[in-house]
């Protein structure tokens, strides 16, 4: 029996499950995909917020304050990208200043340091590009960017280090609470734990009704985005957003850690939990709405579009509590944005105070406990002696499998024998960035389907983009010997 079964492997059941292997715990996560981040941790503008934002008292805003501070020294531990580059809300008229003094009044009663509202010169000091119609901002100087699957993959790589569990393609079905224990029936068989968190995402409603009545619901809610090519990277050098609306933050322009931009997103319900598909009405908003903020954008450089679901609880705030109906059942539901952003501090609450405090004893500390991964390998960025060396011990590393990216195949081979390493096409590519340049996969795509099935030792015609099942070879197009 496992002390914890966590359903949902995105970047907060993986944290979680990594704050929980400080203690001497049996603990596994459960998660329907083929992949970890394969939910809503992969789609979103992946902003590390400052925290000025949510109601004072809220879990959002408490979360978000805590998680920002513990950015560096995770990401140093797991070796994720991170860059605190801070944030501008900029006012297009002197109609929104008294919406960035709120936010600046409601910033410092929650502690998030060093905000200030700037004048036009100050902006267009930091930001040339900005439209010149902004005419004040919020400077919140903590704000950063992170790679949002790189955490989950490394927070989830991290604790299978340290000995917690991963099954994949694991759908849970049905729970059922028995004295002690609870019984998850999943789609790879049945798993017993004594505590279970449900950090399931979007479903997170859904697995809560298996075993209670339900409290509450998660309705989707979509955001879509453009990412333009890496050769307009200098056309923001910080997080740049508008003022807020009541439906979110608003369309923002902010760099990634990969160096390309990120424009988006809108806010649209929708009916049901995988409408991840973007639609031309979503974008033309997306794209006007951005105008104002840069009035040239270099829409033409687009590489790729795509969208994100949020979590949208009917409570309005993060649900993270032992449920009070099924003690042993913890919900860490409803966790939009800025979840992200609050993973850290979350994954610390929920696996000390929360998981910690109902096990009491049975949680012993574990001194093996190791919080670092093994460095990744980026051969891009190593000296010229560095590379030769490498490539001596391993000639793999010498092949340039993705010419966009300068990815070799020593990479990608490290990428699929890590622990929660890579088992898709789009794995690989989240992982070590193949297809992630100018041509989306178009050349390198190929490459990588011979390494993943040579790894693996499986077809070809088994290897799957992304998601269960979505094989991209269908049959050979050339007959075998003598035809
Ligand atoms: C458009 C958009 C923009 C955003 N921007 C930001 C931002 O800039 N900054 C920020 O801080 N936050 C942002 N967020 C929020 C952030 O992305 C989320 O808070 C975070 O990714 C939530 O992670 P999660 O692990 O809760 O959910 P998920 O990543 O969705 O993980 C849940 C997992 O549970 C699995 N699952 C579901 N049902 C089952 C089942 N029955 N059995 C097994 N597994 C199951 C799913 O497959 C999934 O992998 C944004 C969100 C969106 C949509």
């Amino acid at each position: 029996m496992y002390d914890v079964a966590i359903i949902g492997a995105g970047v907060i059941g993986t944290g979680i499950a990594r704050e929980l292997m400080r203690y001497q715990l049996k603990v596994i996560m459960l998660e329907k995909e083929n992949d970890v981040a394969d939910g809503t941790t992969k789609a979103n503008s992946a902003i590390v917020h400052a925290g000025y934002d949510a109601p004072f008292g809220s879990n959002k805003a408490r979360f978000n304050v805590e998680g920002n501070a513990m950015f560096d020294q995770v990401c140093k531990d797991l070796d994720v990208h991170f860059k605190q580059i801070g944030s501008l809300v900029l006012a297009f008229d002197e109609e929104d200043r008294p919406t960035l003094e709120e936010l600046l009044e409601n910033g410092k009663r929650l502690g998030v340091p060093g905000l200030e509202i700037i004048e036009a010169d100050r902006i267009r000091e930091i930001e040339p590009n900005v439209s010149h119609t902004a005419v004040a901002a919020l400077w919140a100087p903590t704000a950063g960017i992170v790679g949002p699957w790189e955490l989950a993959i490394s927070y989830a790589e991290n604790a299978m280090d340290n000995g917690a569990e991963l099954r994949l393609n694991t759908e849970v079905t049905a729970i059922e609470k028995k004295e002690n224990k609870f019984v998850l029936t999943t789609s790879t068989g049945d798993v017993e734990a004594k505590l279970v968190v449900n950090a399931s995402g979007l479903h997170a409603d859904d697995i809560y009704n298996m075993v209670a009545e339900s409290e509450f619901t998660i309705n989707p809610r979509r955001g879509e985005y453009f990412l333009l090519d890496n050769e307009v990277s200098d056309l923001v050098n910080t997080v740049v957003f508008q003022c807020p609306t009541k439906m979110g933050k608003g369309v923002l322009v902010s760099p990634t850690v990969d160096g390309n931009i990120i424009v988006g997103p809108n806010a649209e319900d929708v009916e049901t939990k995988d409408e991840i598909n973007t639609t031309a009405e979503g974008l033309a908003f997306v794209r006007e709405k951005a105008k104002l903020t840069i009035e040239e954008l270099p829409f033409h450089m687009t590489i790729t579009n795509f969208s994100g679901l949020r979590a949208e609880p009917s409570t309005g705030d993060f649900i993270v509590e032992e449920s009070k109906q099924v003690l042993g059942f913890v919900n860490v539901a409803g966790i939009k944005s800025p979840g992200l952003s609050s993973a850290p501090a979350i994954a610390v609450y929920v696996a000390e105070t929360i998981c910690v405090g109902i096990l009491g004893a049975d949680a012993k500390k574990n001194p093996a406990f190791n919080p670092k991964t093994r460095k990744k390998l980026r051969f891009e960025g190593l000296s010229d002696e560095k590379k030769e060396d490498l490539i001596r011990v391993e000639p793999s590393f010498a092949r340039i499998i993705c010419r966009c990216e300068t990815i070799t195949e020593g990479e990608i081979v490290d990428a699929i024998h890590r622990n929660a390493g890579a088992r898709t096409i789009n794995g690989v590519k989240r992982r070590c960035r193949p297809g992630a340049g100018r041509c989306q996969g178009g050349f390198c795509g190929p490459r990588v389907v011979e390494i993943l099935a040579r790894e693996l030792k499986i077809s070809p015609m088994e290897v799957e983009l992304e998601g269960k099942d979505s094989h991209i070879l269908v049959g050979e197009t050339k007959g075998g010997a003598g035809e």
